[in-house]
């Protein structure tokens, strides 16, 4: 499988021994797929997706629709994201300090004491988020130091609404979204060289983007994937 976008869309692209091009468009968060047949080339698959893009918006507002209407509670059955996939959570009720741990790839198991509100919930969950992160970040942040060649002196995990990321020039100090905790590591990664960049340049400029095109050429189709459903309803900013 690899991945080419469309319209700022992000498309992946499987190659089979099939007559006929399949486009789907699959919840939670609208991934579009097409299975195209051996002879079939991108340009190809990338006119046939543009020839359905009306449908593939529609079917996409659906589903982010339908996402946004279920307020998370906090208990079993409902779907939360880690890294970049979708878990089924499953609330488990024990005498004991709380705890999460990932199960088979399908599951969250939340442990908390019973009688335990949707606040306190959420909090178990959301720590677990941070150090997931925080275990996460450290090696990017090295790996990006020494590739871009400028130096953090601080880094954080804040609950932001509206950015994704933040970069404090003067201080050089970056602040990072604990909702990134949802996201792929690629997203994060990307984040990440995002706000390195901005210690050479501090505005979205030309320069900016020139900077992003050497360091990760493939940025574009990491923005598009960071800003899919189920966290693109509100204007990302970073
Ligand atoms: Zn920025």
């Amino acid at each position: 499988m690899h991945q080419i976008t469309v319209n700022g869309l992000v498309v992946d692209v499987v190659r089979k021994k099939i007559k006929n091009l399949h486009l789907a468009v699959y919840p939670p968060n609208g991934r579009i797929r097409v299975a195209a047949p051996l002879h079939i080339d991108d340009e190809a698959v990338r006119l046939a997706v543009i020839s359905r893009l009306a449908w593939i918006k529609r079917q996409q507002a659906t589903f982010e629709s339908q996402e946004r209407q279920s307020e998370r509670e906090f208990v079993s059955g409902e779907s939360h994201y880690y890294l970049g996939n979708r878990y089924l959570l499953n609330v488990i009720y024990h005498d004991a300090p709380p705890k999460v741990i990932l199960r088979s790839n399908t599951h969250i198991d939340l442990f908390v004491r019973k009688g335990s509100s949707i606040a306190r919930r959420e909090r178990v969950l959301l720590n677990w988020y941070r150090r997931g992160l925080k275990e996460a970040i450290p090696p990017l942040i090295a790996k990006w130091e020494a590739i871009i060649g400028v130096e953090v002196s601080e880094w954080r995990i804040k609950q932001m609404k509206t950015k994704w990321g933040t970069c404090n020039i003067e201080q050089r100090r970056i602040w990072l979204n604990l909702e990134l905790a949802k996201k792929s590591e690629r997203c994060l990664e990307y984040i990440i060289v995002h706000e390195l960049i901005h210690l050479l340049e501090r505005l979205h400029n030309d320069h900016f983007i020139a900077l992003m095109d050497r360091f990760m050429p493939q940025w574009r189709l990491l923005r598009a994937e960071l800003n899919q459903a189920p966290l693109a309803h509100e204007n990302w900013e970073y």
